[in-house]
């Protein structure tokens, strides 16, 4: 069984320390089921006070991290360094990031490898465009996004594999790391801050796509253990439904995290 997990990306809000406090007061009190995995992600410089007043049953994660642990890189933060401030998250290959921020899926199998390496687990986010959806290309865009991080993790020096994946001790050295360390956000670009939210058959669609590329690319066990979740437009109405699906594990939220309707998307399979 996959411990449903939602996720609240922030982005780049919210602007205050204010709307930070108010935010955190509202998790805090809230009645959240702790069957759960709950990680906030708000911006960088907010993560380490927010950390403190928060409550411990929700973790934290940043938005982003470069491959490199140290150096001459301005502006960036090493995986490392989140190891290091207790940060045990980061949301990599968001779709702003690879739009906005020009990251190929080259750039965030790195900065997947780099991250997992250094200790950390890791929110992957994948998805098509609308272009890329009209044109029957949804399945194909995704896997593309996801195989470099494949190929990637295959080459990894993994030092450890849980025992229940079943694999010997020779063959750890070849294979991707716990798959409980990365879990897959499906996030199709024209759901994202559009309020057009992905119908409950087009995500289980996209999400079984996924896990079957999982099971023929990695193996079987990795694509039953790993957590696909779906983002783009989730609020209190319609995740009950979304989460109902028998591949979806969960929610990445942006806007709706910041309200308190977040709480009713934690508790959706209540
Ligand atoms: P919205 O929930 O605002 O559509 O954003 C989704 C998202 O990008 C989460 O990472």
């Amino acid at each position: 069984p996959r411990q449903f997990f939602v996720g609240g990306n922030f982005k780049m809000n919210p602007v205050t320390q204010e709307q930070k406090r108010t935010l955190v007061k509202v998790l805090n009190e809230a009645t959240i089921d702790p069957a759960v995995e709950v990680v906030i992600a708000p911006p960088a410089l907010y993560i380490f006070p927010l950390k403190d007043i928060l409550r411990k049953d929700i973790k934290v994660a940043a938005q982003n991290c470069y491959f490199k642990l140290s150096g001459a890189f301005t502006g960036e933060i090493s995986p490392s360094q989140l190891v290091d401030a207790e940060i045990p998250y980061v949301i990599l290959g968001h779709s702003e990031r690879r739009t906005l921020f020009h990251e190929s899926s080259d750039l965030v199998a790195q900065k997947t490898r780099a991250a997992l390496d250094a200790g950390l687990s890791i929110i992957l986010c994948v998805g098509e465009t609308l272009e890329e959806r009209e044109a029957g290309k949804t399945a194909e865009i995704v896997e593309s996004q996801l195989k470099p991080v494949v190929g990637v993790l295959k080459e990894a020096d993994w030092r450890f594999v849980p025992a229940e994946y079943g694999f010997s001790d020779s063959f750890t050295k070849y294979h991707v790391p716990p798959c409980s360390k990365i879990v897959i956000a499906y996030e199709p670009v024209w759901a994202i801050g559009t309020g057009k939210v992905a119908t409950s058959a087009q995500a289980q669609q996209a999400h079984a796509d996924i896990r079957s590329f999982l099971s023929t690319a990695v193996s079987a066990a990795v694509a039953e253990n790993t957590r696909i979740i779906y983002g783009g437009s989730v609020n209190a109405g319609n995740c009950k439904e979304l989460g109902n699906q028998k591949d979806v594990d969960g929610f990445l939220v942006g806007g709706a995290s910041l309200k308190p309707e977040f709480v009713d998307i934690i508790n959706a399979k209540k």
